[in-house]
């Protein structure tokens, strides 16, 4: 039977903004599905196959494609990147809640196609901080990460059509924030609309972010 309860939860944010770290910390010991992305960038030191991405080549990504293995999928510095369609159904209708840790055109597309996915996007304090985190976490060379620095401007642009936004500024501030915008979709409290870009004072969080980008 369909549980009627489980959320489809879109999270999107630039690399470097911690939402692993953010994400870990909410979702600890809940009975969650992270969905696991199939890419076609080559594996990083922390990475695990099958577990943090299922790593492919351009054809056999581009083979998923053409039989519409995916729920959705973009191109994205170069690589594809595309959520698998089975599990996330599969979970769902096993009542449980799915999050979705993908960037804002994949974000776009499964608001198309499934308006009752909620989105959420986290911001860093600000783009030249967004820098300085990658510059620290040291895992791509200068010219990757002024292209992801840029891509993260892009992307932040765009934070105002999602359902929610936080910011990464003060870490345990931004874990009870992601916590409160999660308990309002599951409906355990009222919805967390002061998280919403309705509100001016997330409008100008965004633009405040973007300032000298
Ligand atoms: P990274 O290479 O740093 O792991 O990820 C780059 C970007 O791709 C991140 O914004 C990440 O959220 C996004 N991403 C990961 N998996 C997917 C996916 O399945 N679909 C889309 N559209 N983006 C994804």
């Amino acid at each position: 039977m369909k549980n009627k309860g489980s959320k489809l939860i879109i999270v999107s944010a630039p690399s470097g903004c911690g939402k692993g770290t953010i994400m870990k910390a909410v979702f600890n010991d809940s009975d969650v599905f992270y969905s696991v992305s199939c890419t076609t960038r080559p594996p990083r030191p922390e990475d695990t196959d099958g577990v943090t991405y299922h790593f492919l080549t351009v054809e056999e990504f581009e083979e998923k494609i053409a039989e519409g293995e995916f729920l959705e999928y973009a191109k994205y510095s170069e690589n594809y990147y595309g959520t698998p369609k089975t599990p996330v159904e599969k979970n769902m209708a096993e009542g449980r809640d799915v999050i979705l840790e993908i960037e804002t055109q994949g974000a776009f597309q499964v608001k198309e196609l499934r308006p009752d996915a909620v989105s959420l996007f986290i911001l860093p304090p600000s783009v030249a901080e967004l820098d300085r985190r990658l510059h620290k976490r040291g895992t791509e060379d200068e010219k990757t990460i002024k292209k992801r620095v840029s891509q993260a401007a892009g992307e932040i642009a765009k934070a105002d059509r999602y359902d929610y936004v936080i910011m990464n500024d003060d870490l345990d501030a931004a874990i009870a924030d992601f916590r409160a915008v999660i308990d309002g979709i599951k409906g355990d409290t009222e919805p967390a609309v002061r998280f919403s870009p309705e509100n001016e004072e997330v409008k100008k969080m965004i633009e405040e972010v973007l300032k000298n980008a």
